[in-house]
């Protein structure tokens, strides 16, 4: 059953809410407003969403020389991390190190890196550039930008909100229930529920955000 939702989001930096598309103009603005003081240096601003699932986004700012293990850390952080799994940057066929510097590794013809957690129950992400500028973000190399608001999924049975998720059920496309119908659900005594969460990983392996 597929979620109400629009593709709107809020900015971490101020709490203002936009679509995915017109949250960029708005970072444009609201990004220097939140610098640090400090010595500027070059900044990327980059977007990823999860495939096929792309009211997951998140916008987030790098220094430009951050390795890409600190891109990884905010992702695991903010979306995945539930056992500590195997991850992965790509650009076509090749694996990036996670030493390369965040401004390399997006600076390809397309600017589009490909982004895996999990290499069991994958959970499959495309990052791509979007922005560039100067500015000073402080002591740590990336920051959040923007992400998608949380979205409302119905229940299968009744509607209402859904706040579980049944992992054996949700690869059909079903599995979220409210607490009522999750009690009822035919899998309930198998102690395997998982909350919904803001995350394109919720309902896989033991997310649980
Ligand atoms: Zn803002
Ligand atoms: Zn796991
Ligand atoms: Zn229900
Ligand atoms: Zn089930």
């Amino acid at each position: 059953m597929s979620a109400r939702s629009t593709n709107s989001g809020f900015c971490a930096l101020c709490g203002q809410r936009a679509t995915k598309t017109k949250m960029m103009a708005h970072i444009e603005a609201c990004d220097t407003a939140h610098d640090e003081i400090g010595q500027p240096q070059p900044l990327i601003v980059l977007r990823f969403a999860a495939v096929g699932q792309p009211r997951y986004w998140l916008i987030i700012e790098a220094k430009a020389d951050a390795p890409l293990r600190q891109v990884d850390k905010l992702l695991r952080q903010l979306w995945l991390e539930c056992c500590g799994h195997m991850s992965a940057f790509r650009v076509g066929r090749s694996e990036l190190a996670m030493t390369t510097a965040t401004s390399i590794a997006f600076a390809g013809a397309a600017s589009k890196v490909d982004y895996e957690y999990d290499f069991g129950s994958t959970t499959a992400l495309t990052g791509e550039l979007v922005g560039k500028r100067q500015g000073s973000i402080g002591r740590a190399s990336v920051r959040l930008l923007a992400r998608n608001e949380p979205i409302l999924w119905p229940c299968d049975e009744c509607e209402a909100p859904a706040t579980t998720v049944c992992p054996y059920c949700i690869d059909s496309g079903d599995g979220r229930f409210c607490d009522a119908h999750a009690d009822a659900h035919e899998h309930a005594d198998e102690e395997v529920y998982l909350p919904v969460v803001n995350s394109p990983r919720m309902g896989v392996c033991g997310y649980t955000g």
